[in-house]
This record gives C-alpha cells, structure tokens and sequence, in this order.
C-alpha cells in the first residue's frame, strides 16, 4: 500500500491518524479500537466493514485465531 495513501486517510469517526497493519491488511486507529479492512489495496474506510479490536488486548494483530495463512508481502 502507498505510504502517501495512508498519510491522507483518517478514521472516519475520530478523524484521527490510521496505523497500517501490514500482516493483517487492516487500518487500526487505536482511538476508537476499530480495524478497517483493506482489500486488493484499497482502504475501506467504513465503520460498519470495521472490525472491533478486543480493549483488553494489547497486542492486536497477534492474535493466533485469525486462521489465516502466512502469506509474504510482495512490498517487502
Ligand atoms: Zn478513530
């Protein structure tokens, strides 16, 4: 995903800055604990496509139960 795509989108609600979470292909504002999905690289900046993050986990996006296949990132 294009760095400079990311500097341009803010959650939709909070208007706040998206942290991109490159094995998940989310967009994680930790404001509003929402991730939002990306999908064939485009951002779906909608609150209800967005997945709740668990507020008692601090480490999101290591989950084990996501039963998703490791997959390389062709962006490196
Ligand atoms: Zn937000």
């Amino acid at each position: 995903m294009d760095p400079r795509l990311l500097e341009i989108l803010a959650c939709p609600i909070c208007k706040g800055a998206l942290r991109h979470d490159r094995s998940a292909q989310e967009l994680i504002c930790d404001i509003d604990r929402l991730a939002y999905p990306i999908r064939d690289g485009i951002p779906i900046m909608m609150v209800d496509q967005a997945r709740q993050l668990d507020p008692a986990d601090p480490h999101e996006g290591a989950s084990p139960a996501a039963g998703a296949p490791q997959v390389q990132d062709p962006q490196g």
